[in-house]
């Protein structure tokens, strides 16, 4: 979608610190991280949020998940603990209408968040 700024960020129209790509998926950094490694992980098709990448039901989701655990192992954050997070509409807070899951990590949180 070209009004899209995750789109634009898998096409390399939008800059971003690339993490990690695969075929399907690329993972970058969060602009405002809220804790040591915040990487967001999304499929580079447009989806609009996770309901739509499950419904999909063509392997994204596993491969957007599987790049999420490659990236903590890469960070070193695997053995310590991390969280994935897809924030889904209004009650979530999703902001950005692509499917995107937060990989954060790097020092203890809080359960539940707010
Ligand atoms: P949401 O609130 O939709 O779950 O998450 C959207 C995330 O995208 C937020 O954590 C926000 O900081 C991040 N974000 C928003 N705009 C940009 C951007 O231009 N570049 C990057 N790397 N992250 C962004
Ligand atoms: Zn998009």
């Amino acid at each position: 979608m070209s009004d899209c700024l995750f789109c634009g960020i898998a096409e390399g129209a939008v800059p971003a610190t690339l993490v990690l790509e695969t075929t399907h998926a690329i993972a970058f950094r969060d602009i405002n991280p809220q804790a040591p490694t915040h990487v967001l992980v999304i499929p580079k098709a447009h989806y609009a949020d996770l309901a739509d990448l499950a419904a999909a039901g063509d392997g994204l989701l596993a491969e957007v998940a599987e790049v999420a655990h490659q990236v903590a192992v890469a960070e070193g954050i695997a053995d310590s603990g991390y969280r994935v997070v897809f924030n889904t509409g209004s009650h979530a807070g999703q902001t950005v209408a692509h499917a995107h899951a937060h990989l954060l990590g790097g020092r203890r949180m809080a359960w539940p968040p707010g």
